[in-house]
């Protein structure tokens, strides 16, 4: 797979994670893609479905499953906008997904250190793919969450 494969199917997680913003969650996005189809989409929703484990990749990997009628995803590639977190790299470990591309880092929340070891050497991991784009994303959110915060004192 190249770079603009991979940049193309990052962009499809940055419009999943727009969806996640307009619910008023933290928009991240994962698309979960066999050969040149996406057969699971997911979008951070822990708020509005009331399930503190709803990341955007548990919803791509769980939608993934029911479409391979398997509960391993083999010769898949995970694309997430963010680094997951330590349950999302549980759960790629069990699915048995080939590859992993994320975009931006997460220094508070991502698995990396040990875990992100384990990860390593069960997929192919890639990181940094528009990582840029996928960070911006992630700090207008916040940005306008303080603002909105800022807004409400004031009135
Ligand atoms: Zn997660």
């Amino acid at each position: 797979m190249n770079q603009s494969q991979d940049e193309y199917w990052m962009y499809h997680a940055l419009k999943l994670a727009r969806i996640a913003w307009e619910q008023g969650e933290v928009p991240v996005g994962a698309v979960l893609v066999q050969g040149d189809r996406a057969i699971g989409e997911g979008w951070n929703r822990p708020i509005g479905q009331h399930d503190p484990t709803a990341h955007a990749e548990i919803m791509a990997l769980r939608q993934g499953g029911k479409v391979l009628e398997n509960y391993r995803l083999l010769e898949t590639t995970l694309y997430v906008t963010l680094e997951p977190c330590v349950m999302c790299s549980g759960a790629i470990v069990h699915s048995r997904i080939a590859r992993l591309v994320y975009g931006a880092s997460d220094e508070k929340a991502g698995a990396a250190g040990f875990l992100m070891d384990i990860l390593n050497h069960q997929v192919a991991l890639q990181s940094g793919v528009l990582a840029e784009e996928c960070a911006a994303m992630l700090n207008d959110f916040f940005r306008m969450r303080r603002e909105q915060k800022k807004a409400l004192r004031q009135a």
